[in-house]
């Protein structure tokens, strides 16, 4: 699929981000989600590859918590040190500039 094409289809855009649009009248929050889990998940977008170490949540130890009231991966599976957190932290930072300026 062109770009061009792929962005209509699955693209909105707000002031700072380019953002997935959600499938109308169905529960699921991503249009790529499967039964088997993400869909695409060789070419899936650095947010969610990245996903939870945000900078909004690394850094802010209430909404880490609140979004670990719903997100069933947070407090699973290995520990993963705070300097590791921070980097990939930095590495949202870096690829969306405009969304943390
Ligand atoms: S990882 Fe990202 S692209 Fe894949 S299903 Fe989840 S939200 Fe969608």
């Amino acid at each position: 699929m062109e770009q061009q094409d792929f962005e209509a289809r699955y693209i909105y855009r707000t002031r700072n981000m380019r953002r997935v649009r959600k499938p109308r009248g169905k529960s699921k929050q991503c249009p790529f989600l499967d039964e088997g889990g993400c869909g695409i998940h060789p070419v899936k977008p650095v947010q969610c590859r990245l996903f939870p170490f945000w900078p909004e949540l690394v850094e802010d130890r209430k909404a880490w918590k609140k979004t670990g009231s719903w997100c069933p991966g947070i407090g699973q599976g290995p520990l993963i040190q705070i300097g590791t957190a921070l980097e990939l932290a930095n590495e949202m930072r870096e690829k969306y500039p405009d969304a943390y300026e």
